[in-house]
């Protein structure tokens, strides 16, 4: 398992994480920041877990991320 956070207040919206990994990441056209499909948010943090397969999907996008405000890390 793959546990994914997203600190999306810090989002500048430039789209990186979308391109790296459409499947788990979505632009908001409300404000305009990306948003983690499947995440659930406490305290302006969202965060959710996914397969290993996607692992380095994520790592791509939180790597690609200008304001590195996407973590991930494998937990059992
Ligand atoms: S790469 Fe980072 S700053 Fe850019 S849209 Fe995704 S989360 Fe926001």
């Amino acid at each position: 398992m793959v546990k994914v956070v997203h600190y999306r207040d810090k989002c500048i919206g430039c789209n990186a994480c979308v391109e790296a990994d459409p499947g788990r990441w979505r632009m908001s056209r409300k404000d305009g920041k990306s948003t983690l499909v499947g995440g659930t948010e406490k305290n302006g943090i969202y965060m959710t877990t996914a397969g290993d397969d996607e692992y380095q999907s994520i790592r791509i996008a939180a790597q690609n991320c200008p304001v590195k405000i996407i973590k991930t890390e494998k937990i059992q």
